[in-house]
């Protein structure tokens, strides 16, 4: 028999004894996407915690000359192939990417970038792997998701992650050569809370094998995928007298008698996405393509998505330096009332709003890159918050260029062309870019996810005092002990003097700005646990706030950071920089107010409660006027 695995519950440091199955679950979800190896905390948990750490963004750390170059050769010989093999508009009509642009983008090295030398791939960093997202994004989103499914979240990362070496000479060097992989972890009934999934595996008597039974849904890549990472339940372990559910990570190939592709699936966007449903039935799986253990396959998918989801930012900023291409030519050209668009305030503003913030999703999306090249960091809250951000600000600049450009950005590529106009493909870009919010973690479940690691040092400084098993001894103990940490923590908390930064004299207000504001939102984190207690998790408005403006204050230190850098290195490459980084830290600073006025003062309460009444029929009447065909 093989040994019992470790489940991880036991890592849970937390009383979980007398939690619905439902919130037991959803922690562990959390915890399981934490990392053992560590060394270098989170900017962005600091920042929670009232601490700016400059030592953790300043200097920025840019892509250095060697690195550089090495991701120099990729980028040209990707530019060429999505110039001479890659019509995006024509992917996006005939919902298929023609197989010699992925032969070519598989002998490029494209579907290996990060798989070492020595197992066939190309060996490069994170940061070069997401200047190539960036590049592909900008251009072709289908392009751009086929690649990033596959060794974002499909097999490479995990295996790279957690593989045996048995497992990367034998898979690695395929998946390098372009055959292509898929990430299968959605199911009918399962989609942002993935412990609750039905698809099985069973061990057979001799324990050499597993049986798979279950249906995928939305799985990316996986009508042209060879292989999947499958996520499945295996038999429980009984944990403190409980039955705890343990998830399992298999690595499936297409050719196992049983797996069958049930459909494909079409969206408003990404026409040309291999996304379907994946049945699997009495799949015989051998136990050595497990990931890492039976048991741990939360711990798989999750700490797989804290680096796959960096691929996303960078896919959105390509998307916004498009857009903003697309935004300062047509407002410098368009003329209406005698001047041309960007000179009329309302469009000029948009121009800047893009413009900014293209270069705040550049700063938070390198610097998270680069945190990854170093290795040893806790970047689960960058992650997550690089993916919120980018996403929604994409979102927000695809709309407001297609705003600038108003008719022509309504209207297709295809038939501004066929009337002669350049095709600007921002429709398409629109279609394309909505699914960023909602998949490898949705903007509620992200701003969940980083409120509750905001708030876990408090929970661990509470220790014993929050778990109700432990005898009064402990607790007391332990309440003494949180009263004497807090004792020396709070009262800094108070401090109102901004501090110092060497950086240029025009940004270094706004990182005193946001020196004083991290304890601020420390401050009122923790008077809002002390008020709600354990009732804070349902107060998703308000922590949702208190995301926000970490998420604005992160965003405006790495914008300073990188712009100081770019200043510092090359100015004359990098004109008006200083400038863009004080227009978006400005912009932060309005919402970061805002949102401190929002948490003081706001209409939370009033609007559950009425939603409590739509979605209980209250205010069906308000329906009538439609028209009442069923949707078949
Ligand atoms: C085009 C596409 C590609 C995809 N690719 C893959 C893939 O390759 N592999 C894969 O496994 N999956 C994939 N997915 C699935 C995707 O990750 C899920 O759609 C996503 O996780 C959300 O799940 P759901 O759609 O079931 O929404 P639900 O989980 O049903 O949620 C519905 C809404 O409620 C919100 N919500 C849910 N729970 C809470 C809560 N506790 N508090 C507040 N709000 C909440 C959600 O944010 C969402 O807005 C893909 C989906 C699409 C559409």
């Amino acid at each position: 028999m093989a040994q019992a695995p470790v489940t991880e519950e036991h890592d849970l440091q937390i009383d979980t004894s007398k939690m619905s199955e439902g919130k037991r679950q959803a922690l562990e979800v959390t915890e399981a996407a934490r990392e053992a190896t560590w060394q270098h905390p989170s900017f962005v948990l600091e920042l929670f915690q009232g601490r700016l750490r400059e030592d953790l963004i300043l200097p920025y750390p840019l892509q250095d000359p060697e690195d550089a170059r090495k991701g120099d050769e990729l980028i040209a010989k990707l530019s060429a192939i999505l110039e001479q093999k890659v019509d995006p508009d024509e992917i996006d009509r005939t919902g298929e990417i023609p197989p010699e642009a992925i032969d070519a983008l598989a002998r490029a090295g494209a579907f290996g970038i990060k798989i070492p030398k020595e197992h066939g791939g190309l060996g490069l960093s994170q940061t070069n792997y997401s200047r190539s997202a960036m590049l592909v994004g900008s251009y072709c989103g289908n392009t751009a998701a086929l690649i990033s499914a596959h060794q974002s979240i499909g097999v490479p990362q995990p295996l790279k992650l957690f593989g045996t070496e048995e497992q990367k000479r034998r898979f690695f060097p395929r998946l390098a050569r372009g055959e292509i992989s898929a990430f299968a972890l959605t199911e009918a009934d399962v989609g942002s809370d993935p412990a609750r999934m039905t698809t099985r595996g069973q061990p057979t008597p001799d324990g050499r094998h597993f049986i798979l039974n279950g249906e995928k849904l939305w799985c990316t890549n996986g009508t042209v995928a060879n292989l999947f990472v499958v996520m499945a339940q295996t038999p429980p372990k009984v944990v403190r007298g409980k039955e705890r559910p343990q998830i399992t990570a298999f690595i499936v190939e297409k050719d196992m008698p049983g797996v069958e592709v049930v459909a494909r699936c079409h969206f408003m966007g990404l026409k040309a996405l291999y996304n379907g449903v994946i049945r699997f039935k009495d799949v015989k799986v051998p136990r050595e393509n497990i990931i890492l253990e039976e048991g741990k396959g939360l711990r798989v998918a999750l700490t797989t998505l804290n680096t796959g989801r960096l691929t996303l930012p960078a896919a959105c900023t390509g998307a916004s330096k498009a857009c903003l291409a697309m935004a300062r030519e047509f407002a410098a050209e368009r003329v209406q009332w005698g001047a041309p668009i960007g000179k009329h305030e309302a469009i000029a503003h948009k121009v800047a709003w893009i413009a900014a913030h293209t270069f705040a999703q550049e700063a938070i999306a390198f610097y998270s890159a680069a945190l990854v090249d170093r290795g040893g960091a806790d970047i689960r809250l960058e992650a997550a918050m690089c993916k919120m951000f980018c996403s929604e600000v994409t979102w927000r600049i695809i709309n407001e260029t297609l705003q600038i450009r108003s008719g022509r950005g309504y209207e297709t590529a295809q038939s501004l062309r066929a009337r002669g106009e350049k095709g600007v493909p921002i429709e398409r870009f629109l279609r394309d870019a909505r699914i960023n919010s909602i998949f490898e973690g949705s903007s509620e479940i992200m701003r969940l996810f980083i409120a509750r690691e905001a708030l876990d040092p408090h929970v661990k400084a509470s220790g014993d005092l929050l778990n109700s098993r432990a005898p009064l001894g402990k607790r007391l103990t332990s309440g003494l002990r949180a009263g004497l940490h807090y004792a020396g923590w709070y009262p800094g908390l108070w401090n109102p003097l901004p501090r110092t930064f060497q950086v240029h004299r025009q940004l270094a207000p706004h990182l005193g700005y946001a020196s004083i504001a991290s304890r601020r939102l420390a401050r009122a984190l923790f008077h809002a646990m002390g008020r709600h207690q354990t009732g804070l998790e349902k107060r998703q408005a308000l922590l949702a706030r208190f995301v926000e403006i970490g998420t604005d204050l992160f965003a405006m230190a790495a914008t300073c950071a990188r712009a100081e850098a770019l200043h510092s290195k090359d100015p004359a490459a990098h004109s008006g920089v200083i400038e863009l980084a004080d227009l978006f830290s400005k912009e932060a600073r309005r919402r970061i107010e805002e949102g401190f006025r929002a948490a003081r003062r706001n209409h939370d309460r009033d609007a559950y409660r009425l939603a409590q009444e739509v979605t209980g029929g209250a205010y069906r009447w308000l329906e009538k006027g439609a028209a009442e065909v069923p949707f078949k």
